[in-house]
């Protein structure tokens, strides 16, 4: 059964990171607002910002979270695009925390917003949260996010551990050539602070459609790198469809995870269902199929056909992706509008 549901609140980004919405892309959309002709298939535009009238409301999402906890999902992750950007997003945060059978209740953030909105989300029942932290370096940090955030992103996890919504995650998406070089760093930074760190392996679902195995950093090296740094101990996970392998410093101040989705998948134990900002359900990051939900829910379906709707998508999750294999074709909606 599937435990976990990711719901995207909206396809808007205020970042431009390189591995899922690079700035010339963005640019573009905002210029243009509509496809323009494909150049060459390297640099191609996904799509368009979605329509306000296509994004789910709050009521939607809450029937969604709703129908599906109902069928056993217990762990709902927030997160876009910029899930802050989502305004009154701390009143969405309000509606699901209640539900019950949502045991746990994350959001995936950069953090940019955060000091404006941590605390009405801590009030409001959000329990944990993760931020996107790629690089400790203020130059490095702009060049992959097209921002310069770091300092307001080190402030939001200062803030979220002041709200104590613990364990602090940070996330880490490790591109060759662009922030490899950091990779101790961020573990000593992660131990200092007691953070729990993830690498995560740069997937080719970005919008500038740059991913080439070459960019990647497979997660075998990023453990022997940290092997040599730090005196990891392996942690035994007790839930199989844990996406992370993962490690303690032997003095238990913080948990180092590599998640190694293209290298080493784990879709078998993949436990994931997604909720796209504009009511698809998605079955796989790398699904080229979508299930439309926002359709039957506005044709007024009841609560009973929604639930079985969910319940044959299910049934249909992909057994594995492709990648790396001649068969893959890289999904057209990338990252940011699937929801990370
Ligand atoms: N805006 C929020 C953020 O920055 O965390 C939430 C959305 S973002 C799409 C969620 C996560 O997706 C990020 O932490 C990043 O790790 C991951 N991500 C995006 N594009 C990726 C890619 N091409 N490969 C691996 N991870 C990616």
């Amino acid at each position: 059964m599937l435990r976990d549901l990711r719901v995207s609140v909206t396809d808007r980004c205020n970042f431009r990171c390189l591995y899922c919405l690079p700035e010339t892309e963005a640019a573009a959309l905002f210029r243009q607002n509509r496809f323009p002709a494909a150049r060459d298939g390297a640099t191609r535009l996904t799509r368009p910002w979605q329509p306000h009238g296509q994004i789910l409301t709050f009521e939607e999402i809450e029937r969604v979270v709703r129908l599906a906890a109902g069928l056993g999902i217990e762990k709902v992750r927030l997160t876009g695009g910029e899930p802050l950007l989502r305004p009154q997003i701390e009143k969405l945060v309000g509606m699901i925390a209640p539900i019950p059978g949502v045991h746990d209740l994350a959001m995936t953030s950069n953090g940019f917003l955060f000091a404006q909105k941590g605390r009405a989300l801590r009030q409001a029942g959000l329990r944990r949260i993760s931020f996107s932290l790629d690089s400790l370096d203020r130059e490095n940090f702009r060049k992959i996010t097209g921002r310069d955030g770091l300092a307001a992103l080190l402030a939001a996890i200062d803030l979220a551990q002041e709200l104590e919504l613990h364990p602090v995650k940070i996330n880490a998406v490790i591109m060759r050539g662009v922030n490899d070089h950091e990779i101790e760093a961020l573990g000593e930074f992660a131990a200092s602070r007691r953070l729990n760190l993830r690498f995560i392996e740069f997937m080719p679902l970005d919008s500038g459609r740059a991913w080439h195995k070459d960019l990647m950093v497979p997660g075998r090296e990023i453990l022997r790198r940290l092997q040599q740094r730090f005196p990891l101990q392996p942690l035994v996970s007790l839930n199989p469809s844990e996406t992370a392998w993962r490690w303690a410093l032997p003095d238990g101040r913080c948990e180092i995870g590599i998640i190694a989705p293209v290298s080493e998948p784990f879709c078998g134990h993949c436990n994931r269902l997604r909720l796209t900002a504009d009511g698809k359900i998605r079955t796989c990051l790398f699904s080229v199929v979508e299930h439309d939900l926002r359709g039957l829910a506005r044709a007024g379906a009841a609560d009973d056909t929604l639930r079985d709707f969910l319940l044959s998508v299910v049934r249909q999750k992909e057994a594995r992706h492709h990648i790396g294999e001649p068969e893959f074709v890289q999904p057209e909606r990338t990252m940011s509008c699937i929801g990370g």
